[in-house]
Parts: C-alpha cells; sequence; structure tokens
C-alpha cells in the first residue's frame, strides 16, 4: 500500500460510524496507522476491523471526547503504540441527543440538550485539539467537522448550528497559533450526507425538498466528504489553513429568486 499518508500516524474521532469511518478508512488506505476514537465501543471496534481486513493498520479506542481525562489517556495510549499524531479529524457529533431529548423548538428545549451538544461538538472538538498538538510533530495537519448549518440557520435545530459556528471560530484560533509550526487546520461544513439511515428517516417529500436545495443532480455522500477530508490533511493543501470548506452539492450557492417584471 502506498499514499499520501505513508507513515503517519492519524486519529479520526467520531470514527464509528458515518463520516468518521469513512475518513479513518480513507486515510488507511492511502497509508495511516489510524486511532479510530468513538464513544461506542463496538462502532470503534467494526471500524478498526474492517480497515485491519483490507491490510492497514488501526487502533480503536473507546472515549467520551467531552471529557478531559478520557481524551488524555486516549491520546496517550495512541501514543503509546504509534509515537505521535501527525493528522487529527476531530469529527465526533451528537444532533438531537436521544438521551437528553431533542433538539428542536428553542422555547421548550430542555437546556440539558442545549449544553450535551456544546459538550460533544465545541468542548469535544477543543478537548482533541489541545491533547493532540502536543504530540504533533511541526507540519501536522487538523480537520474539524462543521456543518453547513453553522452558515445558514434553519428552523429544525436550536443548539446544533450554534455548535458547529463555534467550531469555526475555533477553527481559527487554532489555525493563528499552531501556524508557526506549520501546523494547519480547516473545517469541512457538509450538508446532510445521504447513508442508507437517513434516507429510511426521511420521507420521499423530505427527500425531494433536499433535492430541490441542490444545484447538483446528487446529494453528498460520506465518501465525498472522506475525498475532502484527505485532500486537507495532505500536502497538497499546505497553503490552506484557517479555511471553512463547504461541501453541500450547492446548496447554499444560491437563494431563491424571481424576476421583476
Ligand atoms: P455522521 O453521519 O454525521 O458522521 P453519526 O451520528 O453517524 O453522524 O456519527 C457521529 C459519531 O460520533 C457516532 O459514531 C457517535 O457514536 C460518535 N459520538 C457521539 N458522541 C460522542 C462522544 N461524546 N465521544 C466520542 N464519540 C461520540
Amino acid at each position: 500500500m502506498s499514499g499520501r499518508f505513508d507513515g503517519k500516524v492519524a486519529l479520526v474521532t467520531g470514527a464509528g460510524s458515518g463520516i468518521g469511518a469513512a475518513c479513518a478508512a480513507r486515510l488507511a488506505a492511502e497509508g495511516a496507522c489510524v486511532g479510530v476514537l468513538d464513544l461506542r465501543t463496538a462502532g470503534a471496534r467494526a471500524t478498526a476491523a474492517s480497515i485491519r481486513a483490507r491490510g492497514g493498520t488501526a487502533m480503536a479506542l473507546t472515549c467520551d471526547v467531552s471529557d478531559d481525562k478520557q481524551v488524555e489517556e486516549a491520546v496517550a495510549t495512541l501514543v503509546t503504540s504509534f509515537g505521535r499524531v501527525d493528522v487529527l479529524h476531530s469529527n465526533a457529533a451528537v444532533l438531537d441527543h436521544g438521551v437528553y431529548g431533542r433538539d428542536r423548538e428553542l422555547e421548550t428545549l430542555d437546556v440539558a440538550v442545549w449544553d450535551r451538544t456544546m459538550e460533544v461538538n465545541l468542548r469535544g472538538a477543543m478537548l482533541m485539539v489541545k491533547h493532540t498538538v502536543p504530540v504533533m510533530p511541526d507540519g501536522g495537519a487538523m480537520v474539524l467537522t462543521s456543518s453547513v448549518s453553522a452558515l445558514a440557520g434553519d428552523t429544525v435545530h436550536a443548539a446544533y448550528g450554534a455548535s458547529k459556528a463555534a467550531l469555526l471560530g475555533f477553527t481559527r484560533y487554532v489555525a493563528t497559533m499552531y501556524g508557526a509550526r506549520g501546523i494547519r487546520c480547516n473545517a469541512v461544513a457538509p450538508a446532510l450526507v445521504l447513508t442508507p439511515a437517513a434516507e429510511r428517516a426521511l420521507t420521499p417529500d423530505q427527500l425531494a425538498v433536499k433535492q430541490a436545495e441542490r444545484l447538483l443532480p446528487w446529494a453528498c455522500s460520506v465518501d465525498d466528504v472522506a475525498s475532502l477530508v484527505a485532500f486537507l490533511c495532505s500536502d497538497e493543501a499546505r497553503c490552506l489553513t484557517g479555511q471553512t470548506l463547504v461541501i453541500d452539492s450547492g446548496t447554499l450557492a444560491h437563494r431563491p429568486q424571481h424576476a421583476v417584471e
């Protein structure tokens, strides 16, 4: 196997499913040894096992990214085996957290939902960067998963978009702080990624509305996001830092407009 990440060590959070699993698999396929971190042990193990089945190197790590001590320990465990972390993709997130209730209308929102969303989506990313920076060689790369919800309002979620927008400020802070060491930090902002689970969760009418919002006739897949993340983590993106890359098949690039006669 040879690729852009030969000899590199990568750490991907929320890698037990969805975007994180695809990014972990992509970085491994291009040569990285990957720490596959997730709150759910079964998910982390499944992603790591599938990487190993394809001849890659992966270590499953169970960790709650919102917990300072757990993050410190997870990073230390990876470093004990692989020596350092060259690439961080901070991707773990919650949306509509089942345990705490739903992230819906503000007036009926349980503050526990707001707090947990901020804890995982924002504090979690901060803790990952905090504990990874000391073990990242100069020239390393970080990508934080934001969302189109950071850039345009919606009427569905109260906390999620705010948490993902705050991440963009944090992305620029990290880029500013560590740029002199050649460490780059960028954010990706995907629209809803159409996984089979997402497709099942939406009605045909809702899917049609989503399609009408896109300029392109296709939705993004997790592999499309993985391609962008791998690019941003690679030396091909050596002059990109502090940026937000929207990946949404052209959802935010236009607005409804009617000609005035
Ligand atoms: P997407 O398709 O956008 O990637 P998912 O819900 O499939 O969304 O992925 C989010 C991942 O983040 C899940 O695997 C989930 O278990 C993980 N996750 C959620 N909360 C935490 C947390 N506190 N610590 C670590 N991982 C988490």
